[in-house]
């Protein structure tokens, strides 16, 4: 016990005065984050912008579930984790074509209950297939099971211009959704902040359709805040549109002649918020924030495929991120003598 007690003495000793030279270590270790489970790179879509750089032509393989459990159960109780899982890809849905029985639901399932808060990030294009029955219905059941959490599982459409057929899709998504009965479900609409004007004819194409009934409404979240929605069809969907997202210049969107240039985006992992984002992918790597520039990332797998520890991934995820810090400052220091 004395042992252990001074030997974690030492060790914070050391971590402060490594911190004094190298402080983007000490910002790894000790702001909160939110776990993000890019759980395929396989998507029906191509989209100009990816910055996963997904697609058919991707594998078709997907994070085992068993994983994903594993590290939400790891994380649950630690008081640096935020309480926000984010399931995404590639295109997630794509595990109902060939992925898992039961693959989402179950990971939903298993995230409400741990207590955090999950949204899943959907291109939608599965409701021109179909798959659409079973996901509406498994959104629904979802939806009714667990009441008391409408304002911790939320679905997330992109509105932009970007995706195919994005304001079609979505809206036949929220037609559907909003025949749920004994049960709400929180849409979260994402759009790009240079494009307010799509997100506004979104809404318009919405408040236009007489199967849908639009109507300003508040729903608080657990910590007392409230969240301004708009309740569709009695509150059977809540929107919560918001058109703030940036484009960075990674992946495909590298491209893109309007994607913003991160000149250090190795270190561009925080949210607006002050948390970090901790990405876990199917190719077996766990990275700190954006998906470009190098990366400040470790794996997730033992050499026998087994996940590993939390602890150590984020022992490792320190380690890389000093390493980049000295990295970036002796390329900063070369450019000032060339000056
Ligand atoms: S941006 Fe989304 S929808 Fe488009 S290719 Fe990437 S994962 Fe698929």
């Amino acid at each position: 016990m004395c042992y252990k007690y001074s030997m974690s003495n030492i060790t914070n000793i050391f971590n402060n005065a490594v911190d004094k030279i190298l402080p983007i270590g000490g910002v790894v270790r000790n702001f909160k984050y939110a776990v993000v489970f890019k759980t395929t790179h396989w998507c029906w879509y191509n989209c100009p912008h990816c910055c996963e750089n997904a697609g058919a032509h991707r594998p078709r393989e997907f994070m085992p579930e068993g994983v994903i459990k594993y590290y939400i159960d790891q994380v649950a109780n630690d008081p640096l984790f935020c309480q926000d899982f984010v399931l995404t890809g590639g295109e997630i849905m794509a595990s109902y074509k060939f992925g898992p029985e039961n693959y989402v639901p179950n990971i939903m399932r298993h995230a409400i209950e741990s207590g955090a808060g999950v949204d899943i990030k959907t291109n939608g294009a599965w409701v021109r297939t179909p798959l659409k029955k079973q996901i509406i219905k498994d959104f629904k059941d979802i939806a009714r099971q667990y009441p008391a959490h409408i304002s911790k599982y939320q679905i997330s459409l992109s509105v932009d211009t970007y995706h195919p057929n994005a304001i079609e899709n979505n809206h036949e998504i929220i037609r559907e959704l909003a025949k749920c009965k004994n049960g709400r479900i929180l849409v979260h609409l994402s759009g790009f902040n240079d494009q307010t004007d799509v997100m506004q004819g979104f809404l318009a194409k919405l408040a236009n359709d007489s199967r849908l009934n639009l109507v300003p409404a508040m729903i608080a979240r657990q910590n007392g805040n409230g969240i301004p929605v708009i309740a569709v069809n009695d509150g059977a969907v809540l929107l919560r549109p918001s058109a703030d997202a940036q484009l960075f210049d990674g992946g495909r969107a590298a491209n893109l002649p309007n994607a913003r240039h991160i000149r250090h985006p190795q270190f561009s992992f925080m949210m607006n918020d002050g948390t970090i984002l901790v990405a876990f992918d199917t190719m077996g790597f766990v990275t700190l924030g954006e998906n470009s520039g190098r990366k400040i990332h470790t794996t997730w797998r033992n050499p026998d495929g087994t996940p590993r520890p939390f602890v150590d991934i984020k022992r490792d995820l320190i380690k890389s991120a000093r390493y980049e810090e000295i990295r970036q400052r002796m390329i900063d220091t070369k450019r000032i003598f060339i000056k």
